[in-house]
């Protein structure tokens, strides 16, 4: 099963991530703020991810990570 992990730290919370997975189980976290101040992304449903990376390469701050 792919498991996906964020540097929370990194993000800007731009969404971009949000949009692109054909899954749309990446979620901004509303319940909490990073270091940057912004709610960080986060994937909410993890059993549910294809392993696409679609939202790794779409970050422009590397935050994502995907293995398979
Ligand atoms: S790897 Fe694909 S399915 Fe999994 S969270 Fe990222 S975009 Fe969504
Ligand atoms: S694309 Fe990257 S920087 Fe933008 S919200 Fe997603 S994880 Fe954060």
């Amino acid at each position: 099963m792919a498991k996906v992990s964020f540097r929370e730290d990194r993000c800007k919370g731009c969404g971009l991530c949000v949009e692109v997975c054909p899954k749309k189980i990446v979620k901004m976290a509303t319940d909490r703020i990073n270091a940057k101040g912004f709610h960080p992304a986060t994937v909410t449903e993890q059993d549910k991810c294809i392993g696409c990376a679609f939202c790794a390469t779409m970050c422009p701050d590397v935050v994502i990570e995907v293995e398979r």
